[in-house]
């Protein structure tokens, strides 16, 4: 206990720090400065106590402040290298926006913009206009309204058509996504009563049929889209559902969480229903995110009947779900790709990281091992390794895409160790371990990336290299 008290005693005074930390940056405000100094002193201080530092030196001291100051000058929300193969990875910010979709922002938000205004009658326009044409062309849809994100799509569907009554779903499907989505939830605060149906493993139509009545609102399916029920299963497809509506003039509507346009099975990925194949089947609502397999921004759409998405559209809490002017710029360009799929599995980055062959992934992490092999010290064991990417963003569960990935371990530094210093760097590479070693899977990798992820851990090996010495 003396030991600590000593130590805390070595903790300069915050005046003091902070006229060490102004005679090196004049520039910078002092108040800034004293907010660095006893930031400092508290980190200092809770090392100590925690027994994490047993000295401290003058050096130090300066040392974490201007690690400090660092990270109050830079951006909390930065970029990020995924080196991990998940490739709509929800915590690194799920879709990499295309080229087009990136200069649309730009040009609309650093100017003023039609967002809601007529060009054609120069009076008050509506900002949906600029997507629900596209949507349709796309999509074959009826109408089409655009929302915050696909969590407010499902919540002002089931708000607008069936608060106060009831909305029959299979217990298979009451999904939860990660960050606490749940349908019970969602559909507790829409207003609207769950009523499940069937068994975990298997529901049957009949189970829908007798759950009806006179105060049965909808027929609700929800996308499995983050797990799969295997074994001894039964589910009710779409179009029996839809079936089953029509008898007893119930609508039907689909949560379908992720939505692609384009048929993966086409590209040696599993079969995904794609929005078009499900609007076919007569289904009156389909909801999805902007920002899953479509590759857009964050975004909830939502398709079908005209009479329901008009009824959606004049729900009061459309206004508080509003879609802003930079996503709805993102989303238009994005949307356009589609227009020719082989333009938009080419410049839409989610689609192009998915159907990128195990060759070409190989090839690449040939080359990133062999130039990380240059730079790192000879005891670094590198190899190539066959693995398995993700799709991630709750889609294509099932799906194992094939990868390739350099793997990296060292006789000193630990993979865990290895790890942390790489989140620590600036862009911080988010790797994964395996096995005990570092996994860099390509397929996520973008172009000029692999350049900075051998620059990086070029940096980490030679402190690492210093420290030893
Ligand atoms: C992802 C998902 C949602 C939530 O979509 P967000 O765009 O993240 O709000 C809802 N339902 C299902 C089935 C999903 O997969």
């Amino acid at each position: 206990m003396a030991e600590k008290e000593i130590l805390l005693r070595q903790i300069p005074a915050i005046h003091e720090l902070t006229g060490t930390l102004k005679k090196r940056h004049p520039a910078l405000p002092e108040r800034l400065l004293t907010q660095i100094a006893r930031k400092t002193a508290e980190l200092i201080r809770g090392e100590i106590l925690s027994g994490k530092r047993e000295s401290l030196s003058p050096e130090e001291v300066l040392k974490m402040a201007e690690g400090e100051l660092i990270r109050y000058q830079r951006l909390n929300l930065r970029r990020v290298i995924n080196a991990t193969g998940v490739v709509v990875h929800t915590n690194l910010g799920r879709s990499v926006l295309a080229q087009e979709a990136l200069e649309a922002v730009v040009e609309v938000s650093s100017h003023y913009s039609n967002l809601e205004f007529d060009l054609r009658s120069g009076k008050r326009g509506s900002r949906y206009v600029h997507v629900e044409e596209i949507l349709l062309e796309l999509t074959g849809a009826e109408a089409a309204l655009v929302v915050n994100n696909n969590a407010a799509a499902v919540l002002i569907t089931l708000n607008t058509l069936a608060a106060g009554k009831e909305v029959v779903v299979s217990r298979g499907e009451l999904v939860e996504i990660g960050g606490s989505f749940r349908i019970p939830d969602v559909m507790a605060r829409s207003g609207a009563i769950l009523r499940e149906v069937g068994a975990t493993n298997r529901t049957h139509l009949k189970d829908y049929e007798a759950a009806i009545n006179e105060n049965t609102a909808l027929l609700m399916k929800v996308h499995k889209s983050n797990y799969a029920i295997v074994g001894f299963t039964k589910e009710v497809s779409g179009a029996e559902l839809v079936e089953l509506g029509r008898r007893y003039q119930l609508p039907v509507i689909e949560d379908l969480g992720s939505g692609c346009f384009v048929d993966f099975s086409r590209y040696g990925l599993l079969k995904e229903p794609t929005v078009q194949e499900v609007l076919a089947t007569g289904v009156d609502v389909v909801t999805f995110s902007g920002d899953k397999l479509l590759g857009g921004p964050q975004a909830g759409i939502i398709l079908g009947r005209k009479d329901f998405v008009a009824a959606i559209r004049q729900n009061p809490l459309n206004r508080a779900v509003r879609i802003d002017k930079m996503t709805l710029a993102a989303l238009e360009a994005t949307l356009r790709l589609y227009r020719d799929e082989k333009e938009a599995i080419e410049k839409i980055p989610t689609l192009k990281m998915l159907i990128t062959s195990p060759q070409e992934l190989k090839r690449r992490a040939v080359r990133l091992k062999n130039k990380l092999r240059k730079v790192l010290p000879s005891g670094a064991e590198l190899r190539v390794v066959e693995t398995i990417s993700r799709v991630g963003g709750g889609a294509l569960p099932l799906a194992s895409p094939r990868s390739f990935a350099v793997a990296l371990k060292s006789p000193h530094i630990s993979a865990s160790r290895l790890e942390a210093a790489l989140r620590e760097q600036e862009p911080p590479v988010i790797a994964r371990i395996e096995e005990e070693a570092l996994l860099f899977d390509l397929r996520t990798v973008l172009p000029g990336e692999e350049n900075l992820i051998c620059k990086t851990l070029e940096e980490i090996f030679q402190k690492e290299a210093l420290c030893q010495n």
